[in-house]
């Protein structure tokens, strides 16, 4: 597995920035490396990457559009791609999904997120409580831009009234994608036990199936 963050974005909460904090979550559920943008190949060697977590929010326009479509490629491809938070206006995201992921609206304002699991059965679901309550996190708002999931597992509720639909999942030729809404650089959502088991749980079922 290869976690990108675009970089550097370290702070007190993420000291090797969310690629980090994400390769943290993963440890003892997979094997990680991790990559940014100022690395060679601006960090996209999929070589033998099961499944690519990605996260970005001010730099998503520096990633050459080459390297866009090799991720998306790869996905089709079999490769599992697991877009988080701010990844919503990633180049490989619109490009698999053919859509802006324009958001409704957001508010950074420390407010409680309640993610309510909408399809108990869904793999990604296993084992945690239903609603997920994360103390503090950004707010996002539908309407979100993008196509009606396949497969639909969080819908969340914020301290303000919106809500929107944070844990959806697509499949494009071989490949799954799913999106986690959560992941504020400026709050400790990426260390909360119930969001690392999501990553967890995520990343099991974004890889390829066996042949
Ligand atoms: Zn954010």
């Amino acid at each position: 597995m290869l976690a990108w963050s675009e970089g550097p974005e370290a702070n007190d909460l993420h000291p090797r920035g969310i690629r980090g904090a994400v390769a943290d979550a993963l440890h003892g559920h997979a094997d990680v490396r991790t990559a940014c943008l100022v690395d060679p190949e601006q960090g996209v060697d999929l070589r033998g990457v099961d499944v690519l977590a990605w996260w970005g929010h001010a730099h998503h326009a520096d990633l050459d559009d080459a390297r866009a479509e090799q991720i998306a490629n790869a996905v089709r491809g079999g490769m599992g791609l697991l877009v988080l938070h701010s990844g919503h206006h990633s180049k490989p995201f619109r490009a698999l999904l053919n859509a802006s992921g324009n958001l409704g609206g957001w508010r950074e304002a420390a407010e409680v997120e309640r993610l309510w699991i909408v399809n108990s059965t869904h793999p990604i679901a296993a084992g945690l409580p239903n609603p997920i309550e994360i103390p503090h996190e950004e707010m996002y708002a539908e309407p979100f831009d993008v196509p009606p999931p396949d497969d639909l597992v969080f819908v969340s509720w914020f301290a303000g009234g919106e809500i929107f639909r944070s844990g959806a999942g697509w499949r494009r030729g071989a490949g799954k994608i799913f999106y986690f809404r959560p992941g504020h650089e400026a709050y400790p959502t990426l260390h909360h036990e119930h969001v690392r088991h999501v990553l967890q749980n995520a990343a099991r079922w974004c890889a390829p199936e066996a042949p």
